[in-house]
């Protein structure tokens, strides 16, 4: 009998309501990192019903080759991979896009999904590149969070050296929010360094959003919420100063700028209710993200200058004021972060 070894992959936490530092308002972080972590011995097992031990009942399928299945809704999904190890060890690894989820509710965005889960924002691991090139979804039925109109304080996209997720719209503290879908509330969390209290809907149109820096949630995990309906209360919570809401619509993990869809100003959505993500056009950010996340960056000490930094990373003064969208004569502060890749 062989001794295998399961390996548990926690795939890395995306980034998530990232956004940049500011005085007067700050904003999430995005959550630390989480990698490979406990591995667990089986005991020696080569069959499928030991490898597959505490398992959900509903979700095992069968085991062919090197691939276990695990069915989710109406497909047959693999779940692990066999890796042989120089010693001749076999080690099953996780797939990273079939994370642990109790998969056993029944959900209309299932068959998008495949994972239902409590804790993470972002479990999915289906970067925009593997996105099919468009996808209809259907906006209807949409209501506006806020019963008021307010100004959007922060617009997604590009801060400096961060990326920010969502928009953020002015709330008093208190103030209700409203589910933009019908749908499923699939997280109400606590993120003290980032959105505080949040509340992540998935909706049936296949679309999640993120209610971000709450004073109160009023919903529970796993509760069926309908379009309009309230969801907690707008406050002040995490990494902010100011009472805002910051709002993210996400397809798959992949966050998509609010601003696009909603008209803020209006309170409405600025696009038919039959709308078409393309991964050119929706997503067009991704290329930036990208770079953003290969980014680094130089913090500014006693004497620096942009010549100087710029000299010292082999990149021009030129390169370093497009990068962080500062002039050539602008005055450089003392433990600043200036982006130099
Ligand atoms: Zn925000």
């Amino acid at each position: 009998m062989q001794r295998l070894t399961l390996l548990l992959w926690v795939a890395l936490l995306p980034i998530a309501g990232v956004e940049a530092r500011k005085p007067k308002h700050a904003e999430p972080e995005p959550p630390a990192a989480v990698e490979e972590t406990d591995s667990v011995d089986l005991e020696e097992n080569d069959d499928f019903e030991s490898l597959t031990e505490g398992m959900p009942v509903g979700v095992l399928s069968r085991l062919v080759g090197d691939t276990l299945f695990v069915s989710c809704g109406q497909d047959e999904l693999p779940r692990f991979l066999v890796v042989m190890t120089d010693d001749g060890e076999c080690q099953y690894r996780l797939m990273p896009a079939m994370l642990w989820g109790d998969t056993t509710g029944s959900h209309p965005a299932d068959s998008l999904y495949h994972v239902w889960m409590n804790t993470r924002v972002n479990p999915y691991q289906m970067p925009v590149d593997s996105l099919k090139d468009s996808i209809p979804i259907s906006l209807k039925g949409f209501v506006y969070p806020l019963k008021n109109l307010t100004h959007v304080t922060s617009g997604f996209g590009f801060r400096r050296y961060r990326f920010h997720y969502g928009t953020d719209v002015k709330v008093q503290v208190g103030d209700s929010l409203r589910a933009s879908w019908d749908g499923q509330v699939r997280i109400v969390g606590w993120d003290p360094r980032g959105y505080g209290y949040y509340v992540l809907i998935r909706h049936d149109n296949g679309l999640e959003t993120i209610y971000g820096h709450l004073s109160r949630p009023l919903v529970e995990e796993n509760e069926r919420i309908y379009a309009g309906e309230i969801l907690g209360l707008g406050g002040n919570t995490g990494r902010s100063t100011g009472s805002h809401l910051h709002y993210e619509i996400r397809y798959l993990g992949n966050a998509i700028d609010p601003a696009t869809i909603v008209d803020f100003d209006k309170g409405a959505l600025r696009v038919p209710e039959d709308y078409l993500i393309t991964k050119k056009g929706t997503f067009r950010h991704n290329e930036e993200i990208k770079q953003l996340k290969m980014a680094q960056y130089h913090k500014v000490r006693q004497g620096d200058t942009l010549s100087g930094i710029a000299r010292r990373y082999h990149t021009s003064v030129r390169t370093l004021c497009k990068l962080n969208h500062i002039k050539e004569t602008s005055i450089l502060r003392l433990g600043q972060k200036i982006r130099v890749r």
